[in-house]
């Protein structure tokens, strides 16, 4: 079977470009091989190491199609989130039963991130300083006033933030409301890939910028790079929304791109100016809003804008008209600062399913799978990796029972009709989401 759509992220990643240059591990892949993982992201790094911690002895080689990081994984906005939030529900609540487990899920993945941290002496501006969710208009109060019942319906623990209290905390006074949650941790998600790439156990063989372009399933299985073939008794495919194109889930897995951008390192001047905390994130109250950071290195990021590109690709001209609405973001909420220069802009594929479900398990003979984690997979992508080497393992625990019991990315209509759903969709709610972006 032939690859048709291969990744292709754009170069201008802040989080990326900000960082020392490194080279891209571009050995030529071997042979042959007891395990092959394609996708170095989140999933595939965790479930890389957690299956080297299996079984020390096997080769396994990570295999992606671009460099560590240049993937969703070292382009996202840095938020570990450890609570849930079904868009579904009035109370973004639901089911209690499936919210305590994504919650068990999401913190399992925070520890476990944590320990490799402090192990591998990982440095990626990891900060445990919460998350603000952030209301601007009457609706987003609404939101968050819901989204308040549900977490009392959970038992967690939040604050309410009065736009007082946001002013001197984030330096601007474009919230009105602001629902504080103390679990989430910040990160410099790129460098998190990197270290965790430059972690991996030593019978792990990661190979960059090696696109595989050819999947012949059998025993073994064959797969074809440009660097050569490669034999394999067992896959595993942590690609994302590009599971699709290795003849999985067809059109259930929607690439719906999103954008960010990053201001130039504030002056003293300037950060003395705007005020407030020294780093923060805020995501919106509509989840079409704008994600906003100030990082420890005294950037200010945002995050708004969607685009859907079904064939895992975005474009120079979507990237464009991105940026004028992350400009007026910014804008905006920090009108005291003049000049801010967006430094870099950029966009990444989120994996979407229309029921919020991820992939994981086995897909066919020997073939294994984890993804499309609806928009938060820096938790939820490490704890699938990690569990689905723990499955291959034979390991049995509460949180693989309850991965493995739940349903898969539900079908879509058949394309052109799902493009013109999705389209609209995406414009209308961006339109609706009015001052929360
Ligand atoms: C702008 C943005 C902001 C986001 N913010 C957050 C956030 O704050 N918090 C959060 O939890 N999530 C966030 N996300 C989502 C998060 O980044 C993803 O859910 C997560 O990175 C998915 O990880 P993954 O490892 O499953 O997939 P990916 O990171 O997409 O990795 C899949 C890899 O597979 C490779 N691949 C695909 N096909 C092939 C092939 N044929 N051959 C070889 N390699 C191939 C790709 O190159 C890619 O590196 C955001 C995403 C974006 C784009």
């Amino acid at each position: 079977m032939q690859i048709r759509n291969l990744p292709a992220d754009d170069g201008s990643s802040g989080w990326i470009n900000v960082l020392p240059p490194r080279e891209p591990k571009r050995l030529a892949p071997p042979l042959e091989a007891d395990w092959v993982i394609v996708g170095a992201g989140f999933t595939g790094l965790a479930a890389a190491r957690q299956l080297a911690l299996h079984y020390p002895g096997d080769r396994i080689l990570l295999i992606d199609a671009q460099r560590v990081a240049d993937g969703a994984s070292g382009r996202n906005s840095g938020f570990l989130i450890d609570l849930p939030h079904d868009l579904s529900a009035p109370d973004y609540i639901g089911d209690l039963v499936a919210a305590r487990n994504d919650m068990t899920l999401n913190r399992a993945a925070t520890g476990y991130l944590r320990d490799i941290l402090k192990k591998e002496d990982i440095e990626c501006h990891w900060r445990e300083c919460g998350k603000i969710q952030g209301a601007v208009s009457t609706s987003g109060i609404k939101v968050l006033d819901a989204y308040r019942s549900g977490l009392d319906r959970l038992g967690t623990e939040y604050r309410m933030m009065n736009s007082d209290t946001l002013e001197r905390k984030l330096g601007t006074s474009y919230y009105r409301q602001g629902l504080f949650t103390p679990g989430t941790v910040l990160v410099q998600p790129a460098a998190l890939a990197r270290g965790l790439a430059n972690a991996l156990p030593q019978n792990v063989q990661l190979c960059e910028q090696t696109p595989v372009t050819q999947v012949e399933y059998g025993t073994p299985i064959t797969l074809t790079t440009p660097g050569g073939t490669i034999k394999t008794g067992k896959l595993l495919l942590t690609t994302n929304a590009f599971a699709k194109e290795f003849g999985f889930f067809g059109n259930a897995l929607l690439p719906v791109f999103t954008y960010g951008g990053i201001t130039r390192q504030l002056t003293e001047e300037e950060q003395q100016l705007v005020g407030g905390d020294p780093y923060w994130g805020i995501i919106p109250a509509d989840p079409f809003g704008s994600t906003v950071r100030r990082t420890p290195d005294q950037r200010i990021l945002i995050r708004n804008t969607f685009s859907y590109n079904p064939t895992g690709r975005s474009t120079d001209a979507i990237r464009a008209r991105a940026r004028d609405h992350i400009e007026k973001g910014f804008k905006a909420r920090f009108p005291k600062i003049k000049n801010i220069e967006i430094e870099y802009v950029w966009g990444g594929a989120l994996c979407l399913s229309r029921n919020h479900a991820p992939y994981f398990g086995k897909l066919r003979d020997n073939v294994y799978g984890a993804g499309c984690h609806n928009g938060l997979g820096v938790t939820k992508g490490t704890i699938a990796g990690k569990l689905l080497a723990d499955y291959l393992a034979g390991e049995d625990s509460e949180m693989l029972r309850y991965m493995l019991s739940r349903p898969t990315p539900s079908a879509n209509p058949p394309r052109p009709l799902l493009d013109i759903g999705i389209k609209m969709t995406l414009l209308y709610n961006q339109l609706k989401a009015g001052a929360e972006r």
